[in-house]
């Protein structure tokens, strides 16, 4: 896949083993920006220890609002080969983290294989979250049936526009689904321990902007009459204009609590009832 790179739905065909680099800038090799445990993602990964991240460098998406925009557009890390990867993976084990979170890395993903396989060997068993923008090709998680155990994708956007003109991706939303069905297929609605800790399954994130930019009505409504109301749903509240956004006028503000409870009574609407609020304001916590 990686001679003609059709590893993601960009589908750029160039030669990465001949050094050539696609959409993504990643040639042979991984590169990470940071890695440890991590206590601000979803309650189900964090559990007591933290979430076990590793950060890969770039992107296949160009969102313009990227909060982490030096890690995935400016290419901040360092090259990280099979050997120091699979490291970073047994020392957050051994940090006693709960999973090992690989933070964007559908770009990367035959370099993660390639040091799982390592890891394993020296007693890697956490299970293993796949922390993607959600633009993520069926035919590549195919190849993941089986080894990774929880999937947690963004779903951005709704509608073509919002996507090409925020991400630099027409087909976003068609993509985005059919990844999530996929997903969904392989590990089913997620699973928690006795603890509340994840085990398997999916978790979805989205991200609400701004005057209804990211069409959340379609999203719940895709969520809850195609893939279940089980659906672990964490409706995301902390937009707030960096990067790109300044210049598109409709994204230079913070969301209002008026969009928020709009979103959130979408999807209650629905019959989504698993809804994270860890990272919804206080009062919206309580509800
Ligand atoms: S993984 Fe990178 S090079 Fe390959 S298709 Fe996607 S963006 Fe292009």
């Amino acid at each position: 896949m990686l001679e003609e790179c059709c590893l993601c739905p960009r589908h750029c065909g160039v030669n990465r083993l001949a050094g050539e680099s696609g959409k993504c800038h990643i040639t042979t090799e991984a590169i990470v920006s940071s890695y440890g445990p991590h206590f601000g993602e979803e309650a189900p990964l964090v559990g007591s220890h933290g979430s076990g991240t590793i950060f890969f460098t770039y992107c296949n998406l160009r969102c313009v609002f990227c909060q982490n925009y030096t890690i995935s557009q400016l290419g901040e890390g360092s090259p990280a080969s099979r050997e120091e990867l699979a490291r970073m993976m047994l020392s957050l084990q051994a940090r006693g983290c709960h999973n090992i979170n690989l933070v964007s890395p559908t770009h990367v993903i035959p370099y993660i294989l390639d040091a799982l396989e390592l890891a394993v060997t020296m007693e890697l068993y956490l299970p293993l979250v796949y922390n993607s923008g959600g633009y993520d090709s069926v035919e590549t998680l195919e190849l993941l049936d089986g080894i990774v155990d929880i999937y947690m994708p963004d779903m951005k956007y709704s509608g073509e526009k919002n996507a090409e003109q925020l991400s630099g991706i027409k087909d976003y939303p068609a993509v985005n689904k059919a990844a999530i069905r996929e997903m969904h297929r392989q590990v089913g609605d997620l699973q928690l321990d006795g603890q509340g800790v994840a085990q398997r399954g999916l978790l979805v994130r989205h991200l609400v902007l701004p005057n209804r930019l990211a069409g959340t009505k379609e999203v719940v409504r895709f969520l809850a009459q195609e893939v279940s109301t089980n659906t672990y749903l964490n409706i995301m509240a902390q937009y707030h204009p960096c990067y790109k956004a300044f210049d598109i006028p409709l994204l230079s503000r913070p969301l209002n609590k008026q969009e928020l409870h709009e979103a959130i009574d979408l999807a209650h609407q629905r019959g989504l009832h698993r809804l994270d609020k860890h990272h919804l304001p206080l009062p919206l916590r309580l509800v």
